[in-house]
């Protein structure tokens, strides 16, 4: 069956506008003076709101069929992204057979080598690579995760990215990942900061709970190795994305100094390439492509390859709040954990604050993937609007 059409699309339904902002007064994710790399520069405040390169601009794919059957298929920035799917590789795929995913996605990968495959090209090919899945699997009647191979597992279990951990522990999960509040220029004062912080919260969810530290590429290597020395005796289970992305040499330097914690890492980077070179070296120990941004649900099957012929698990980022990642939990054996970022202010319960119908939301720490064809989400044809109008 062929491809008729690629459109780029923006959400307008009000019960599918995004939960209240993470960042809001006693909400779940993001908090103010969460440091990324660009705050190496004082004049952009740690907020979100003043933060260049910020996630933003959730775009979502449709690829319709010539049977007028469509999937969806989301990423983020698509200021930038919308572009190369309207401009090509939309135009590129039109008319081709819609099941041939491995395909569609060489064109596409190929295509893109001269100005660059990764980066924006990588966001605009997830968005339709995911849209393909959805597409292939509502044809089929099949779940996804049924197309991958699996189930594997059909309840996961998740552990909670949030700023308030009480909720989190109200709300029944029993595995937490903190934010980070200490760029390298904070210097020692940082580094006090932060370990009063992680103290308060080990002893916070217990002495057996996993804890880990997500400090999104705002250490150097120096830093990171001061600051995993003085985090040793709170037990983390990991240490994420501690560098900027592609630092390959800077995680092995990292590995060899404190090779007792755990470093996780990937959601910044695209394309298996990038994660084979962190196989290869055995600089990272979980592995967390985000398949809204890495190249789609096929790149990431990819890496998932990889990273189990070497004994390394891949949670991919976000991936318990995307019903890609749902569905990519249960179809592989070593993904036995999947992340949730928590988005719904206290006193909000998580189906309130879900914002793709459809999507099952996780009850006391385990979610139990959908069974419905593709991904499983209830959209409407009204619930988008074109991107760019
Ligand atoms: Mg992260």
């Amino acid at each position: 069956m062929k491809i008729r059409s690629v459109e780029t699309l923006r959400l307008i339904r009000a019960h599918t506008l995004p939960a209240p902002l993470p960042n809001a007064p006693g909400a779940g994710a993001r908090v103010v003076g969460v440091p990324f790399p660009i705050h190496k520069y004082p004049e952009f405040g740690r907020t979100p709101a003043t933060t260049p390169g910020e996630v933003s601009g959730e775009m979502w794919v449709r690829v319709t069929a010539e049977n007028g059957e469509w999937g969806l298929g989301h990423t983020h920035w698509g200021d930038y992204a919308a572009p190369l799917v309207d401009k090509f590789f939309g135009p590129l795929l039109v008319g081709r057979d819609c099941f041939a995913i491995e395909l569609l996605n060489d064109l596409m990968w190929r295509s893109a080598q001269r100005f660059g495959a990764t980066g924006v090209a990588s966001l605009a090919r997830s968005a339709i690579d995911l849209a393909l899945w959805d597409l292939k699997g509502k044809v089929l009647a099949q779940p996804v995760y049924r197309l991958l191979g699996g189930p594997c597992r059909s309840t996961l279990d998740c552990y909670v990215t949030a700023g308030n951990l009480e909720w989190a522990r109200e709300l029944g999960f029993k595995a937490f990942k903190m934010r980070n509040s200490a760029h390298y220029d904070d210097g020692i004062e940082g580094i006090n900061r932060l370990e009063e912080q992680v103290a308060k919260a080990r002893e916070l969810v217990g002495p057996d709970a996993d804890l880990m530290l997500n400090p999104v590429m705002s250490f150097n290597v120096e830093y990171a190795i001061r600051v995993m020395e003085r985090l040793r005796p709170y037990r983390l289970r990991w240490v994420e994305e501690p560098l900027m992305p592609y630092d390959t040499e800077g995680l092995v330097r990292l590995k060899q100094a404190v090779p007792t914690l755990p470093i996780a890492t990937g959601e910044d980077h695209h394309g298996r390439h990038a994660f084979r070179e962190l196989v290869e070296r055995r600089c990272a120990d979980v592995l967390q492509p985000d398949i809204r941004w890495a190249g789609g649900l096929s790149e990431v099957m990819k890496i998932y390859t990889i990273a189990e012929a070497a004994g390394i698990a891949t949670i991919p980022h976000g991936g318990g709040g995307m019903p890609a990642g749902q569905h990519f939990a249960a179809a592989t054996a070593e993904s036995t954990l999947v992340e949730y970022v928590l988005r719904s202010p206290p006193g909000v319960s998580l189906q309130d604050a879900n914002r793709i119908p459809g999507m099952p939301v996780p009850r006391d720490g385990k979610l139990v993937v959908s069974d419905a064809p593709g991904f499983g989400m209830e959209f409407l044809p009204e619930d988008f609007a074109p991107w760019s109008v």
